[in-house]
């Protein structure tokens, strides 16, 4: 299996929390290097994700944008998510629905498990530091090495408790 077909479910390596003055750089660096240029577009897409506190859907990152950028089209922001996954700015979470959700990285610098209502679009990151040590002391105990790992809690929150009853 190639590498980059693990990358989606993958964990950022660890990094201590950077400052957005740095983070913007790297974007810029990013970009540079990759000879992409830095757009208005691009910085757009960049504003908005870097002050997501919480998980989005390309859809949700469209409409957003389009309020700071009403010149960012739909296929802009699918081509931006690679390079923003690309950069270590979101990561993927395959919730095992049809929708792909994306969450900012900038605020977690420990493994990512996720806590999921089933009924509804709610999904909570929390810190699960223990899954670092737990999926590489697995692996090496079965002479293999950690390629990826994830976490995810299915639950149903109170809210969608509340109007069944
Ligand atoms: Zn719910």
């Amino acid at each position: 299996m190639k590498k980059t077909t693990l990358a989606s479910a993958s964990q950022p390596p660890q990094t201590p929390p950077r400052n957005p003055e740095e983070i913007r750089k790297a974007f810029t660096s990013f970009l540079a290097a990759r000879g992409l240029r830095v757009t208005g577009q691009r910085l757009a897409i960049f504003k908005v994700v870097e002050a997501r506190t919480t998980h989005f859907t390309a859809e949700d990152l469209f409409d957003e944008v389009r309020r700071v950028d009403s010149s960012v089209s739909r296929a802009t922001i699918y081509r931006s998510l690679p390079i923003l996954i690309g950069n270590g700015l979101i990561r993927e979470v395959d919730v095992g629905r049809e929708q792909k959700y994306y969450v900012n990285t900038l605020r977690q610098n420990t493994f990512q498990a996720q806590l999921v209502c089933q009924d509804c679009d709610k999904i909570i990151e929390v810190d699960a530091p223990f899954m670092d040590w737990y999926g590489k002391t697995l692996a090496a105990k079965h002479d293999m090495e950690l390629a990826s790992q994830r976490l995810q809690v299915l639950a149903h929150c109170r809210d969608c408790i509340e109007k069944i009853k």
